[in-house]
């Protein structure tokens, strides 16, 4: 049986608060003002365009924190509350564009639920967190069912892929070149290897195949990303 869409939300952002409050304590909360101002921009210009796949999702109680840790990782929990970790920034050197490319992806994955589809009462209950004991070292078993929530569950390849085209058609729509989207999975892909790899890709196989089937899918978008783009050009010329 499917937990319901309001225990999960309520239970990731309890997770959430929890999560920025131990940042906070540990002075690893939105550091640089600079990133943290860019990574919000760039959130925010994606969050405005994704009443288009999720109608309520408009009315979300969204929040987008950087915590700064070496981990290259991201998440967007049910309901709309977003990490970005500043090893996955600064590591990969990300663009505007990859970090639209990632959010997006990430958004997409709480537009469609996924992690609500994935997960029944006793798997919630039963979780082992790592995501976010890493990212904060408060240990997993200390970490109550809340900020476990936060833990990016491993996949299906059909979410995968449905997020990768919802997160696609979101940067375009938000005007981030759709182009650049498939860097961000080349990027991963050098950075994997030896123990440091990207706890990211754990949960995010990358390879050619995804890499492919995100480029053929571009052209699709383009129209989006070219209509949002004059939009956003003529708006700075007024
Ligand atoms: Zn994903």
């Amino acid at each position: 049986m499917l937990v319901s869409s309001e225990s999960i939300n309520a239970q990731a952002a309890k997770g959430f608060q929890q999560l920025t409050a131990d940042a906070r304590a540990k002075k690893k909360l939105n550091t640089n003002a600079a990133l943290t101002q860019r990574v919000r921009r760039i959130g925010n210009d994606l969050i405005a365009h994704v009443g288009v796949f999720r109608p309520e999702a408009r009315n979300w109680a969204w929040e987008i924190n950087v915590f700064e840790s070496d981990e290259i990782n991201a998440f967007c929990a049910p309901g709309g509350k977003i990490g970005v970790y500043t090893g996955i920034v600064n590591k990969l050197q990300l663009t505007d564009d990859e970090i639209a490319s990632v959010m997006g992806h990430e958004i997409a994955h709480a537009l469609r639920e996924h992690s609500r589809e994935q997960m029944s009462q006793k798997t919630l209950s039963s979780l082992i967190t790592s995501t976010v004991s890493v990212a904060t070292g408060v240990s997993g078993e200390l970490m109550d069912v809340g900020s476990q929530m936060l833990v990016h569950l491993p996949n299906s390849r059909a979410m995968e892929l449905e997020s990768d085209i919802i997160g696609l058609e979101l940067m375009a729509r938000a005007g981030y070149n759709p182009r650049n989207a498939s860097s961000l999975w080349k990027k991963m892909m050098q950075a994997s290897g030896g123990k440091n790899g990207p706890a990211f890709l754990s949960t995010h196989p990358a390879g050619n195949q995804r890499i492919a089937e995100l480029d053929a899918y571009v052209p699709k978008v383009m129209p989006l990303y070219e209509a949002a783009h004059a939009q956003k050009r003529g708006t700075r010329q007024r």
